[in-house]
């Protein structure tokens, strides 16, 4: 029987790099990953295929909108789904391809089977052919599956999750997307842009109610200008598939009145469920919460001392990089060091156009947790960056604290906020004032110009452009 130091089951973000750390911090490792491609939901069927059909998508949106106003004429445009899919899963594959490079590089070796606990020292793994590995630390990696409402059946044709929305046949006619959360919006903004007609059904009064509220408001706008339908404060109650035809349900929260949608395809994306399915936890007593979730303390460890667990299958926002944090956590607690992570600098990213992006505390929070703030706000249309792109929609929003004028949140709407707001992570993880990045050089003309002048309109209210 083989034998490891650690053994970690699951493949995705999470999976992959504590394999990686714990191999480079000299523990012999094994990497257990029950489907024949390594790289997990992020970048199988999540992070990459979204972002690679994202990208293809509005392609084609700026050549039939924008191009013209750039004096490019192209004449006929088209497009050719069955290309743009399989562009994407040529994009994932070489992506998933790097992960085996990179488990042979590092010496770590590749099971592919289903891993499950026979005891807290071997785990079983059931594949071509079925056997049992010795570890003496585990780190669950298994991640999550998307997750739906009790009466939906997904039938993974016409009622669909975000598994099937990257991979369809034809371009919706009519796509109703339950949930305005990240991947709902998204994915409904690729098929938007392809010409389907798009209704977002959400439950709360504002679509991504997770981020700050002038995020809300921006994308929400952005989204109606583009002809996107919503039906905010609205309850789903039925989704009854009839042939090509679902009929969705659903409850007006506010006004308490019922109405009906008619779509060709619903995507239903209400968020996803910790995965520990074929697992055996039981065989080891580790202890789930309500939601399925393994607990674990502040070290991701299990109530099984030698048993650790990270990413999606934990508590937490359920980010690929997240997830990357806590294996490389893991590995480094393993390897005796006293590794930390703050939760609160873990950006959170929407990848819609314009972009979507927040670190730190929004500002509904900073009002319930009764912190006096300040806060400094610069539209992107005053950019000349901006302008010149004609991405002329969204803002950067910092909130500073009134008394010290330490950065507590960063939060934009724009081009490549997914990229800017590693500037905010930066400026937050060295405790920066506003005043701090309000007088740093940015190159002109930058997005990232958008970011200094909102810390000098967090301080004392004197940005330069507006
Ligand atoms: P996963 O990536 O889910 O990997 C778990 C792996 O464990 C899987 O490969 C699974 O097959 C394997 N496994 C499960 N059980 C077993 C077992 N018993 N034995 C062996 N193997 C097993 N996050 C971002 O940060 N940015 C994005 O842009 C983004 N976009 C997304 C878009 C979509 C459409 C979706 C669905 C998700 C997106 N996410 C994004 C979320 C991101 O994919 C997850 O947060 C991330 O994949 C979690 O990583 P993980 O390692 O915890 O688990």
């Amino acid at each position: 029987m083989s034998s490891y130091d650690v053994a970690v089951i699951g493949s995705g973000p999470g999976g992959y790099v504590a394999a990686i750390r714990c191999a480079q911090l000299g523990m012999k490792t094994a990497l257990i990953e029950k489907y024949s491609t390594l790289g997990g939901t992020c970048l199988n069927v999540g992070c990459i295929p979204s972002k690679a059909l994202l990208d293809s998508s509005h392609h084609y949106e700026d050549a039939i909108k924008h191009f013209e106003e750039h004096g490019i004429e192209v004449g006929d445009v088209k497009f050719n789904l069955e290309k743009m899919i399989a562009r994407k899963q040529s994009v994932v594959d070489v992506t998933t391809k790097g992960i085996e490079f990179l488990m042979g590089k590092n010496e770590i070796d590749v099971y592919q089977g289903v891993g499950s606990f026979k005891d807290a020292t071997h785990i079983d793994i059931a594949g071509e052919k079925n056997l049992t590995i010795e570890a003496k630390n585990t780190i669950i990696a298994t991640g999550s599956k998307p997750s739906t409402l009790p009466f939906i059946n997904i039938d993974k044709e016409r009622i669909i999750t975000s598994t099937e929305a990257l991979k369809l046949p034809e371009v919706p006619k009519h796509l109703v997307v339950i949930g305005g959360g990240v991947i709902g919006l998204e994915l409904g903004q690729v098929y938007k842009r392809l010409g389907a007609e798009v209704t977002v059904v959400e439950y709360m009064d504002r679509i991504i109610p997770t981020m700050d509220g002038a995020q809300s408001k921006e994308l929400l706008k952005v989204f109606k200008k583009q002809k996107v339908k919503f039906a905010l404060s609205h309850g789903v109650t039925a989704v009854e598939r009839d042939g090509d035809e679902v009929t969705i349900k659903a409850t007006n929260n506010k006004k308490g009145v019922d109405v009906e949608f008619k779509a060709d395809y619903v995507l239903v994306a209400v968020g996803r469920r910790a995965y520990t399915d074929g697992l055996k936890l039981d065989a080891v007593g580790i202890k789930t919460d309500e939601r399925g979730k393994v607990e674990v303390n502040e070290h991701l460890q299990t109530n099984v001392s030698n048993i650790y667990a990270i990413g999606d299958v934990i508590k937490g926002a359920m980010l690929a990089h997240k997830a990357e944090e806590e294996g490389t956590l893991v590995a480094e607690i393993l390897a005796g060091q006293k590794p930390h992570i703050d939760y609160n600098l873990i950006p959170g990213v929407v990848y819609t156009w314009p972009e979507v992006a927040s670190v730190g505390k929004t500002e509904e929070q900073l009002k319930e947790a009764g912190v006096a703030y300040k806060s400094g706000q610069f539209p992107m249309r005053a950019l000349g960056r901006s302008r010149a792109s004609g991405d002329t929609d969204g803002f950067v929003k910092i909130l500073a604290d009134k008394e010290t004028d330490e950065v507590l949140g960063v939060h934009m709407v724009g081009a490549r906020v997914a990229d800017l707001i590693a500037e905010g992570v930066t400026a937050m993880e060295f405790r920066a004032s506003a005043e701090d990045i309000a007088r740093m050089s940015h190159a002109h003309p930058t997005y990232a110009e958008a970011v200094k002048e909102a810390a000098l309109a967090a301080t004392e209210d004197r940005p330069i452009h507006i």
